[in-house]
Formats: C-alpha cells, structure tokens, sequence
C-alpha cells in the first residue's frame, strides 16, 4: 500500500489538524493519544512520510526512539505509573489503523490493567492538562 499523505498523523505534522501537543524537535512530534488505553498514553511519531517500522528512513526511526525514551521516563513520572509499555504496529493485520509510524507511549497502574485499543475517546480538557504533565516532566529532566 502506498503511503497517504493525507492520514490524520501526516496531517497534524502539517498544523492541518489539532493535537495535544507534549514535544516537537526537526524529526519527531509527540502528542497525546485522542482515544487512551491508560490516562497519560503519548504518541512519538517521525515527521517524515512512512507507513510503519518497515518503510520509514533509519534515521528517523533513531531519532523517535531516543524521543521515546525520553518521553517514556516523563510519562512514567508523570503519572506516577508502575510501568510502562511501548507499542508499534505494522500492517492492519497486525492492528495498525493509523498508517504513518507511531510509537505508542502507554503507561500502565495495575497488571492488565490497559483499556482497549483506540476505543474510547478521551475528554479534551483532561488530555491537555495530562499534555502540560509530560511537557513540565520532559522540561525538568
Ligand atoms: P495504531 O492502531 O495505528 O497503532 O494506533 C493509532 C492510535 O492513534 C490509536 O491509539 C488511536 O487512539 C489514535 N488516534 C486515532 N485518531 C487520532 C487522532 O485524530 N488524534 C490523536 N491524537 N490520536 C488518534
């Protein structure tokens, strides 16, 4: 399948369309997750075009994963969390449903304790004050 350069992500790299807004450098953008499995879930994506794991420059893909790693210890701060979990998708058959590569940043409280995957959409209001969380633990590290 060829890339669409028109996806929500590829979209809200271009400030077409809104997002909870935790970081941004040159290469990566990270924002809050609209429809959480666990509150303060955070995606890391590459700004440039790729589908997935597969397909994207290694470049890119090094530079998300340091900013993964980055927002991974805010967020476990953050919330408070007693994990965390890192997730990526490749492929629909693998349950990927947003086809521009993202690293899913979920902390997690309790054993088996995560909600569904993109299931529920979250409150506008909490998941800006949960962005400002990770902004100011990402900004003291
Ligand atoms: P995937 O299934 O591709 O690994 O994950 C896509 C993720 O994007 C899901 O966790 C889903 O909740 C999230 N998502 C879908 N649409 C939007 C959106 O418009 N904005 C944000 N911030 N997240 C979205």
């Amino acid at each position: 399948m060829a890339y669409d350069p028109n996806n929500i992500f590829a979209r809200i790299v271009r400030g077409e369309l809104p997002c909870h807004r935790v970081y941004e450098d040159a290469d990566t953008l990270v924002f809050m997750d609209l429809m959480p499995q666990s509150p303060g879930h955070t995606l890391v994506i590459p700004k440039i075009a790729g589908e997935n794991l597969l397909d994207t420059p290694p470049d890119s893909i090094a530079a998300a994963m340091c900013v993964t790693q980055r927002v991974a210890r805010a967020v476990k701060k953050a919330f408070d969390a007693k994990g965390i979990v890192i997730t990526q998708f490749n492929g629909a058959a693998a349950g990927q449903t947003v086809f521009h590569l993202h690293f899913h940043v979920i902390p997690v409280y309790t054993l088996g304790g995560l909600g569904l995957h993109a299931r529920s959409m979250a409150d506008a209001a909490v998941l800006a004050e949960q962005a400002e969380k990770v902004r100011q633990a990402l900004t003291a590290e």
